[in-house]
């Protein structure tokens, strides 16, 4: 299909993209990657009359490490990401979540923001975030603020952000030495997203979890951080028992949609199996 006509600018800086959003207000659309919202307005479910391209904007690309954060700007690309030496020595899991997205021709234009700002719970960023402890600073006319993942994905497409702002920064706290890592995600093929997939992360000392993430992709409304699971495996040694209870906890807050990819309770399943298969490979990486 043909979206309707719009047209399209190219500001070369933060303040004018957002005098821009401020002027054409809901008529504005921000274009980052373009690989979730350009087949949007070709379904014409989004319509908007004009297209703020932040592509142009030199402070929203990079990655760099700022007093033990990681601080990744919203324009990076994924491929961007993968090919990081800083994200590979400092956050493995961002790599090893990014290079699992879709295909590398979406992983050239796609973006860490957009794949975020987005609030697709089909999106793997979200789970990423939220097992890393991430946060995202929006900047908006009168100012920014800095707001955590947790709490941040409100709905299917919702998310905190205000019409008028712009996801600027992702902040990402460098997991301390030794934290275990994974992001397991089953998907029907290469450039498809999840049926279900869970990203952990785990510090262990001796034999006992300290700290748990998990959270859970593409299995209800939005990403789901599965908290009564993480609680269950704190002060525990990491057993078929443990691993197990902390799967059906995290099964238990599933509700996806049945699709091609699956009907609720096939999709509930693999949440557990994903979130079993994250917490072993886990265990394996932490020390
Ligand atoms: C075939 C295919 C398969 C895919 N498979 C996967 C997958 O397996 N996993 C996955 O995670 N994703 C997948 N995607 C989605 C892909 O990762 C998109 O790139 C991503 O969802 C959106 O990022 P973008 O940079 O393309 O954003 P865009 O499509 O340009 O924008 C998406 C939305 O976010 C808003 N936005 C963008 N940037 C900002 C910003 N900085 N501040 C505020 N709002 C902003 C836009 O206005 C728009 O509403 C797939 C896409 C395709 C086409």
């Amino acid at each position: 299909m043909i979206p309707r006509e719009f047209e399209y600018h190219v500001p070369k800086t933060i303040p004018d993209a957002l005098r821009l959003l401020t002027q054409f207000g809901d008529e504005a659309k921000l274009l980052a990657g373009g690989h979730s919202l350009l087949p949007m307005m070709k379904m014409r479910f989004a319509q908007p009359g004009h297209l703020i391209d932040l592509g142009k904007i030199r402070e929203l690309k990079g990655i760099r490490e700022d007093a033990g954060t990681l601080r990744i700007g919203a324009m990076t690309t994924e491929n961007e990401l993968i090919w990081s030496k800083l994200v590979q020595d400092k956050c493995p899991l961002l790599v090893e979540g990014a290079r699992l997205i879709s295909d590398p021709q979406v992983r050239y234009k796609g973006t860490i923001g957009g794949d975020i700002s987005h609030g697709d719970p089909a999106n793997d960023h979200p789970a990423l975030m939220l097992a890393l402890g991430a946060s995202f600073v929006l900047k908006g006319s009168t100012g920014q603020r800095v707001v955590p993942a947790d709490g941040f994905f409100v709905g299917t497409y919702a998310t905190l952000m205000q019409p008028g702002e712009i996801m600027t920064e992702i902040r990402i706290p460098v997991p301390a030495p030794g934290t275990g890592y994974c992001y397991s995600k089953l998907k029907r093929k290469v450039g498809d997203f999840a049926t279900a997939a869970a990203a952990v992360t785990l510090r262990i000392k001796g034999e006992t979890v300290q700290e748990a993430a998990i959270a859970l992709t593409n299995v209800g409304a939005t990403v789901l951080k599965a908290v009564a699971a993480e609680d269950s495996l704190r002060g525990k040694t990491l057993s078929d028992a443990s691993i197990a209870e902390a799967a059906r906890l995290a099964m238990s807050i599933c509700d996806p949609v049945e699709d091609q990819r699956g009907d609720a309770e096939y999709k509930t399943a693999m949440a557990g199996e994903m979130t079993q298969r994250a917490l072993r490979t886990a265990r394996t990486r932490a020390h």
